[in-house]
């Protein structure tokens, strides 16, 4: 387990993250996935509707990547792997897991990836 890094900070951190996506995904539950009550049809059409419906679902699905991002790196906290990368075992900067504390590979790696 890291020493160097204030572990309650990013659990906090990730805790208030993912109550936040947690609370958007519900409320978006609770709607049709393409409303056409006659108000909106006159103005919108059914075009439009499926287009908004797709571009919400684009960020549901976005939203989702992120909750499983940090569900996972909660799990790697409880299991003291919090703070390593995934790839290579190295500590990963400080920095980075304030800029992104669901962050799971050292920059070196991050930059490999997506060179690739
Ligand atoms: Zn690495």
């Amino acid at each position: 387990m890291r020493k160097d890094i204030d572990m309650t900070y990013f659990k906090k951190c990730l805790e208030e993250r993912l109550a936040g996506i947690m609370d958007g995904q519900e409320a978006k539950k609770g709607k049709a996935p393409v409303e056409l009550d006659q108000a909106r049809v006159g103005r919108l059409s059914r075009m439009d509707a499926m287009q908004q419906h797709a571009i919400s679902q684009a960020a549901y699905n976005l939203a989702d990547l992120e909750r499983q991002r940090i569900q996972s790196a909660l799990g790697r906290m409880l299991a003291d792997e919090y703070g390593y990368c995934v790839i290579c075992g190295e500590e990963i900067a400080e920095g980075r897991l304030r800029f992104d504390p669901s962050a799971l590979t050292c920059i070196a790696c991050a930059q490999k990836t997506e060179a690739r």
